[in-house]
């Protein structure tokens, strides 16, 4: 049957099952291949018209959408996106690619995605909220916290959860962990804020390790970080703690780069943080930034921020071309890992893979895959913390988060070299090791 075409599940399918067919995988295990169209189709697709009444009391409308996509390791797992690009093809890709970073995890977590193309920019919080009940009265009635269980994701952050589960328990009289990413004082985990970001670095972390065996780590190392939402202010934030310098924060206006030696600081990335949550551009901090950043309008920052050593892509999909990868090499970048889904494009991930330019000490790249599941990690312990009923401290989530980080790293190294799989520059391979362990741990589960 001729589907429509969706580009970005294509892109994240053809993603999955090249680096498949490219290892040894089903010359091992051939029973596993006839699972490939299989685990292509959602098992459910839900999708919903959402009416809401804005301040000036005019109807409005929007789509929504939850793609359960695939429950054999567990309820459906996975964030909400509210942005003007989300339709069907954006998240059946994002539901595939949580299929597998959830298995990644170690949790037992299945994979789903949802949101709405509704656009939060320019709303008031009271609009916000209306829109917010509105989707949940549908959704309500397909999720539960042994069903499919949603969280954040681009746009959707603590206030839209709280909004959210506010409706949930409404609507049906039960106060259970059916969202995560949820408000401290009502059952939400420490820690899951930061998570993401955090548990980026400490995959990349790992990753400096290894290739350094154990002489180098982020101390030194300057870090170019695209985006400036949630995932990007906590790696910020952990880069600097680590005593690594973040270069470059952008937005889908522009970039700020660095002028000189100094990176931003803490303070800086709390002022970013305010006027996220007001939905402003960072180009309101221009003035304020001047000296020590320029801002570049229009641009990302992978080929204008100079030398860098790590690149840290967290802000949305293919916010990475086959051009500015190259661009990243020639200025002497070694290591790239993603804090958004799907990242790097299919170019940008075959010059890192196979080092399209043949002279240069290519890039090792870390997909979101495993680098960002510490956000989805933390959401799973913040669903074992409610069905236990009980808060673990900080300390507690963060060593848990490390050590969920430090297996899936060492996972995809071990999965790469079982497969044989090395890229251009003799390092194991972490997309294919990820793919390859992700899979394995799905398809044998089905
Ligand atoms: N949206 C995040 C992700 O892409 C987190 C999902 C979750 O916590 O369920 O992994």
């Amino acid at each position: 049957m001729v589907q429509p075409h969706e580009p970005e599940f294509e892109q994240a399918f053809t993603e999955l099952l090249s680096t498949l067919k490219e290892s040894t995988l089903f010359q091992k295990r051939p029973e596993l291949e006839r699972l490939i169209p299989v685990i292509s189709i959602p098992e459910r697709v839900i999708q919903f018209r959402v009416v809401w009444e804005n301040d000036k009391n005019e109807l409005e409308v929007n789509r929504g959408f939850r793609v359960q996509f695939n429950s054999a390791l567990g309820p459906y797992k996975g964030g909400l996106r509210f942005h003007p690009t989300v339709n069907l093809s954006v998240l059946k890709f994002l539901g595939y690619e949580q299929i597998f970073k959830n298995a990644l995890t170690g949790l037992n977590m299945g994979g789903g995605k949802g949101g709405s193309d509704f656009d939060p920019k320019g709303r008031s919080d009271n609009e916000i909220r209306r829109f917010c009940y509105s989707f949940m009265a549908e959704l309500q009635r397909h999720i539960g916290a042994d069903t499919d269980v949603p969280a954040g994701d681009i746009n959707v952050g603590g206030r839209e959860i709280g909004f959210l589960f506010g409706a949930y328990k409404k609507l049906r009289n039960q106060f259970e962990g059916v969202l995560t990413g949820k408000g401290l004082d009502w059952g939400g985990s420490l820690i899951r804020p930061e998570a993401t970001g955090y548990g980026l670095v400490y995959y990349v972390q790992e990753m400096i390790k290894y290739a350094t065996e154990g002489k180098e780590s982020f101390a030194g190392k300057r870090v170019a970080i695209s985006g400036s939402g949630n995932v990007a202010q906590y790696a910020a934030l952990k880069v600097i703690e680590l005593g690594g310098t973040v270069v470059t924060l952008s937005d889908s206006r522009g970039s700020f780069i660095a002028t000189g030696e100094e990176g931003f600081n803490a303070q800086e990335i709390s002022q970013i943080a305010d006027i996220k949550l007001r939905h402003e551009q960072l180009s309101t901090l221009e003035n304020e930034f001047k000296g020590k950043f320029k801002y570049v309008e229009g641009s990302r920052p992978w080929a204008i921020a100079g030398k860098v050593d790590v690149a840290l892509p967290s802000a949305t999909q293919n916010e990475v071309s086959g051009e500015e990868a190259e661009a990243l090499v020639k200025a002497g970048c070694k290591y790239i890992a993603e804090g958004s889904n799907m990242g790097c494009t299919l170019e940008a991930i075959s010059v890192f893979e196979n080092d399209r330019l043949k002279n240069a000490k290519g890039i090792w790249y870390g997909p979101g895959k495993a680098a960002n599941a510490g956000g989805v990690a933390v959401s799973g312990l913040e669903m074992a913390q409610n069905s236990q009923r009980s808060n673990w401290t900080t300390d507690e989530v963060d060593a848990k988060l490390k050590n969920i980080m430090v297996n899936c790293f060492n996972n995809c190294v071990e999965t790469a070299n079982a497969y044989n799989a090395e890229d251009s520059n003799g390092l194991p391979s972490l997309v294919k090791g990820a793919n390859i362990a992700g899979f394995v741990k799905v398809a044998n589960a089905m």
